[in-house]
């Protein structure tokens, strides 16, 4: 059996029909950028979430750049964000000439650590950028109660957490933005690029629109970039959106299948859902000592998984100025070499879940001893 890490022409075909027609639309209209379809996805996203403004863009990193320009950042400005993300969530706070400072994460929701960030605050911070990794809230209420406290605003990234709820809250409504990335692997795909911010400060929003429209149609107000969503994209969104609720469900039946069956096996560390956040499993992370040579076996037998991410965000060469240390962030570096991305998407069916968890079990009860360790490996230091 071959199971791919995600499968995108299975949701096509379950939905087929609709897809087709809305971008036959689109050609007949010639609305290739913008027009009715994106104002019709920037509305029903919105009321989705409950905020009162959604601006689309051309992607989820633009979407943080956006919003890092339209909060005002200055030049030395630092940000706090987490050492456990996508690139995108700090190479944004560079571009937009602020200062990234990165903060460790919490050991078992791989979300950033409160603690850390209030250690990082000095005079010059001005915002903090936490990341719902995965498909798992960070812990909104501590995070908006350290910023309050000390003024700061708070840009979610929430380009793996549609959806995902904390305290029975959408994720995207906390801080002063959120953004948002479509990229076709997201829990909400389009078939290319696209992205959003949202915000109920018309104020921001407003800028935020402009700037990404090179500052104004007609009347160019100031100098801005050229971020937009274009009409296929956003039909084919339009489409997808009322089945976004059922798909995470379906994610959540895989999680949850996953969770009864590897609960036992190996040293396998199954993903904490911790109490309050209602995660939509973008990704599905194990964590294991023997994180390679399972990696392997499940290679051979024809299973694809992923690292996400190789490593903690400070150890790439980009961030090789910083002059970062593992101890640094023990706890990002900690995870960064167990965790382990299973094949998770919402067409997945239980037999392919039972074949991938059946080769880890595989790997673990007949595999020679050698070829893992059962004792922990020391923490990074
Ligand atoms: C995907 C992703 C982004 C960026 O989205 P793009 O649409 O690919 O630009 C930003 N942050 C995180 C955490 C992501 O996973």
């Amino acid at each position: 059996m071959k199971i791919p890490f995600v499968d995108l022409h299975a949701q096509y075909l379950s939905i087929k029909d609709e897809i087709d027609e809305a971008i036959a639309k689109v050609i007949a209209e010639s609305a290739y950028i913008r027009g009715r379809q994106v104002e019709a996805f920037e509305q029903a996203w919105a009321k989705t979430l409950g905020v009162q403004r959604c601006v689309s863009c051309a992607n989820g990193t633009d979407a943080i750049y956006i919003a890092l320009r339209a909060l005002g950042l200055r030049h030395g400005d630092e940000v706090i964000t987490s050492a456990h993300s996508w690139i995108s969530t700090s190479e944004t706070i560079t571009q937009a000439g602020g200062r990234v400072v990165f903060c460790d994460t919490d050991e078992d929701t791989f979300t950033i650590d409160p603690l850390d960030i209030e250690r990082k605050i000095t005079p010059t911070t001005v915002g903090i950028i936490p990341v719902h990794l995965y498909g798992q809230p960070a812990d909104m209420e501590v995070i908006m109660a350290i910023a309050k406290k000390h003024n700061l605003w708070v840009i979610e990234d929430c380009a793996q957490a549609h959806l995902a709820k904390y305290h029975g809250e959408l994720v995207g409504t906390f801080g002063n933005v959120a953004t948002f990335s479509f990229y076709p692997g997201k829990n909400l795909g389009a078939y290319g690029d696209a992205g959003c911010v949202v915000t109920n400060d018309d104020r921001l929003a407003d800028w935020m629109a402009t700037f990404a429209r090179h500052g104004g149609k007609g009347d160019h107000v100031m100098e801005g970039i050229n971020s937009r969503m274009d009409g296929l994209q956003a039909a084919i969104l339009n489409a997808k959106l009322p089945y976004l609720p059922a798909w995470t469900a379906a994610r959540r039946d895989v999680a949850a299948r996953y969770d009864a069956l590897l609960g036992d096996v190996g040293d396998v560390i199954t993903p904490k859902a911790v109490r309050g956040r209602d995660h939509v499993y973008h990704l599905y992370v194990v964590r294991t000592e023997n994180r390679d040579a399972l990696r392997k076996h499940l290679s051979e037998a024809g299973i694809s998984t992923v690292l996400n991410y190789p490593k903690a965000l400070p150890f790439y060469p980009a961030y090789s100025y910083l002059g970062h240390v593992p101890k640094d962030f023990p706890v990002s570096c900690f995870n960064q070499s167990r965790i382990l991305s299973l094949p998770i998407y919402p067409e997945m069916g239980t037999e392919m879940i039972d074949y991938v968890v059946k080769c880890i079990d595989g790997f673990f009860s007949y595999e020679p001893a050698s070829l893992y360790q059962q004792t922990e490996t020391v923490r990074a230091n």
